[in-house]
């Protein structure tokens, strides 16, 4: 039987952390699914197509993972793609406690599917969605953190708008 493995997340938008979580599954399992949530209520500065398309591209170099996109319980979401394992990064002990409550609560839910955590490699420990907005946001270069497509998404979407009557 085929070992499936999802890994969830919000991925707005994808860092080279998610990156590194992604490819240490893909050795473990015979396929990942890289599963973006929907999340509307964190407000993401990224669409859901947008995030997708952002993973998809990073990802496509790598046969045994596949992306899609999910609303609802992550269980259930799961269970329908026969997944027995759900993997989520860990970077420090400040993921700790939420991971852990997380991870008991989806068991209590579904016993039959079990999480893992994996560390990235150290460099990528700080890394974090919100921070690398909040480079960006700030005019830095995020370049070592990204992907380069993502910087280049972050870029345009994050670009100063012209001021009014501006020359081009
Ligand atoms: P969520 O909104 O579900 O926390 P994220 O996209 O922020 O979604 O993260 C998805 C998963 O990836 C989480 O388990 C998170 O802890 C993990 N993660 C995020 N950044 C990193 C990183 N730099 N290294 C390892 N894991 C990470």
């Amino acid at each position: 039987m085929k070992r499936t493995a999802i890994y969830p997340g919000s991925f707005d938008p994808l860092t080279n952390g998610h990156l590194d979580v992604i490819q240490r599954a893909a050795k473990l399992f015979d396929r990942v699914i890289v599963a973006v949530a929907e999340n509307e209520s964190k407000h993401p500065l990224f669409t859901l197509a947008e995030r997708l398309a952002l993973v998809k591209k990073a990802v496509a170099h790598l046969p045994p993972v596949a992306t899609d996109s999910f609303d609802g319980l992550l269980v259930e979401y799961a269970a329908a793609r026969q997944a027995g394992t759900i993997v989520r990064g860990l970077r420090a002990v400040s993921d700790f406690e939420f991971e852990f409550q997380l991870a008991l609560m989806n068991r209590k839910l579904d016993e039959n599917i079990e999480t893992i955590f994996m560390m990235p490699k150290d460099t990528y420990t700080f890394l974090s969605s919100r921070i690398v907005k909040e480079i960006a946001r700030l005019g830095g270069d995020v370049r070592p953190f990204v992907p380069a497509h993502v910087s280049a998404a972050l870029q345009k979407k994050l670009k100063p708008a012209r001021p009014r009557g501006a020359r081009i």
